[in-house]
């Protein structure tokens, strides 16, 4: 059984696949998840709900299966695009760019806390070069490890007002994932506890009243016991 891909808000789940067949298992808050680590290598071919393994040592994906990981998320330069602002509490803003109609869900896909529409351009080509322009001051990424850290934050409204003062507003979001921490979740790889929530790509769960936060991504490649149901750390800690 090994976890080979995972779904984003607003219905996150994780695939698992066991023999070939793929299992879509909800991260919905309040339920537990009690899957133990064992080894991580490629997570191999999703296609039709069919797992195709493969044994390269290489996580989540080796050079051959990386490719038609990237593949889908180039295509599509064709078209209408629209450049967005997203803010990630409490303070750090980024521009992005994705198919017009899509701004929400890209936001929702990267845990922005906050969001704002700025413009509509003809095709992919010119959004990039409007989003590296604007980028130059607002920066393109934000890194997994900087959301994490303001995941129990609260955005700064003034510094993100001044960001956005500076733009012609189409639309603007504001999420709320449904969970609140009170204080900054522990990074950890692990797939077990009572989830609280899903923002972006980052699961919390909760074990012994600790938060933990855990990239999604990171559990990509991992064979899994499906009734390990270890106590966060200390199975872990006990295997080496
Ligand atoms: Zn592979």
């Amino acid at each position: 059984m090994q976890i080979v891909g995972y779904e984003p808000v607003p219905d996150p789940a994780l695939l698992v696949a066991d023999a070939g067949a793929v299992e879509r298992v909800p991260l919905t808050a309040g339920t537990r998840l009690s899957y133990a680590l064992g080894e991580r290598h490629c997570a191999g071919v999703v296609q039709d709900d069919r797992h195709d393994a493969c044994p390269n040592a290489t996580a989540p994906y080796c050079s051959v299966h990386a490719d038609r990981w990237h593949e889908g998320m180039i295509a599509d330069r064709e078209g209408e695009h629209a450049v967005y602002l997203a803010g990630f509490a409490p303070a750090t803003f980024k521009v992005g760019v994705t198919r017009s109609g899509r701004v929400e869900t890209r936001l929702r896909e990267q845990g922005a806390d906050r969001g704002a529409h700025i413009l509509t351009v003809p095709d992919g080509a010119v959004a990039r070069e409007v989003e590296s322009d604007i980028g130059e001051t607002v920066g393109e990424r934000v890194r997994v490890a900087t959301k994490r850290r303001g995941l129990h934050r609260e955005v700064d409204d003034d510094a993100w007002a001044t960001l956005v003062a500076d733009h012609d507003v189409i639309a603007s979001y504001r999420f709320d994932y449904g969970f609140a921490l009170e204080e900054q979740p522990v990074p950890e790889t692990l797939a077990s506890g009572t989830i609280r929530g899903v923002q972006g790509r980052l699961l919390v769960v909760e074990t012994a009243g600790t938060a933990y936060a855990v990239d999604l991504r990171d559990l990509v490649g991992y064979e899994v016991d499906p009734d390990g149901d270890p106590p966060a750390r200390q199975s872990s800690l006990g295997a080496f």
